[in-house]
Order: C-alpha cells, then sequence, then structure tokens
C-alpha cells in the first residue's frame, strides 16, 4: 500500500510586498489563481513569481539591460535632468544636489543673475549662492548612457 503522495504547496508565499515585481506578480496570482488571495501577507504564488520573474528577466535580456543596475551614486550627474532644470522644464525634474550645483553653475556661465538662476530653477537665492561659493568647482563624472 503506498503511502499517499504528499501534495506540493504551490500557494506557499515566495517575496514580499517590497519586491519590484510584487505588483505584477499579484495582478496575475489575481487573474489566474483568484482563490489563492485569501490569506494575509500572501502576494502571488509560486507559479506566477516565476512567471513574472522570468518575463522579467526575457524582457531585460531582450532590450540589453544591465542585470543589476547601478548602484546610486550621488555623484553622478543626470546630463537631461539638468537640462531640463535649466530650460525651466515643467515638472521640475529632481536634481540631486551635484546636479543643482551644476545647473546653478552652468545657468550663470551663460549670463544669468543669481534671482533669474533661482527662478530658473525653483530654488532659494541662498541655494544658488551656496552652489557657486563652492570652492571646488570641479566637473562631477557625467553619468552615461548606452547608444541606442
Ligand atoms: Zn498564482
Amino acid at each position: 500500500m503506498s503511502r499517499p503522495r504528499r501534495i506540493s504547496r504551490p500557494h506557499a508565499p515566495h517575496f514580499s510586498y517590497t519586491h519590484p515585481l510584487a505588483e505584477a506578480a499579484t495582478r496575475r496570482c489575481k487573474t489566474e489563481h483568484p482563490l489563492y488571495r485569501s490569506g494575509k501577507n500572501k502576494v502571488a504564488c509560486g507559479r506566477c513569481w516565476e512567471a513574472v520573474i522570468r518575463a522579467d528577466a526575457l524582457l531585460a535580456a531582450d532590450v540589453q539591460l544591465p542585470q543589476h543596475p547601478p548602484a546610486f551614486d550621488p555623484k553622478l550627474v543626470d546630463q537631461v535632468a539638468v537640462d531640463r532644470a535649466m530650460n525651466g522644464e515643467a515638472p521640475a525634474p529632481n536634481l540631486t544636489p551635484t546636479e543643482r550645483d551644476m545647473a546653478v553653475r552652468k545657468l550663470r556661465d551663460q549670463g544669468l543673475k543669481r534671482s533669474e538662476i533661482a527662478l530658473r530653477l525653483s530654488v532659494s537665492k541662498s541655494i544658488v549662492d551656496r552652489a557657486l561659493a563652492e570652492r571646488s568647482e570641479r566637473p562631477p563624472p557625467v553619468l552615461s548612457i548606452a547608444a541606442a
């Protein structure tokens, strides 16, 4: 007499809501396994996690994204964000202090007054003064974007 085969638990919880793909996994699981989402702290079942993680990896490989994005470096400059801020585009990009200082100096080099720079970048004049008072005006490394 054979022992009844133990059923594996395909619906045990896996990653948490903090996982970058949690929303996609939950969306898929709600559709594919509507009965799964009965308990608390359940994001998605293992099958759905595997499906979205595989799909994400395939997409990343397809568009040749790096497997792990580079770590955030506050000294790097997003040149596009700086240019958008300098042009006064809305919505105003969130600049790091390094980027903001660069935008201030570039606008000064274009001949703008301090009050004009403050207005353009939506910052206070004291921030402009601080950026222009910095002793080291060495340009920071620019974030390079791979050419398509
Ligand atoms: Zn599922």
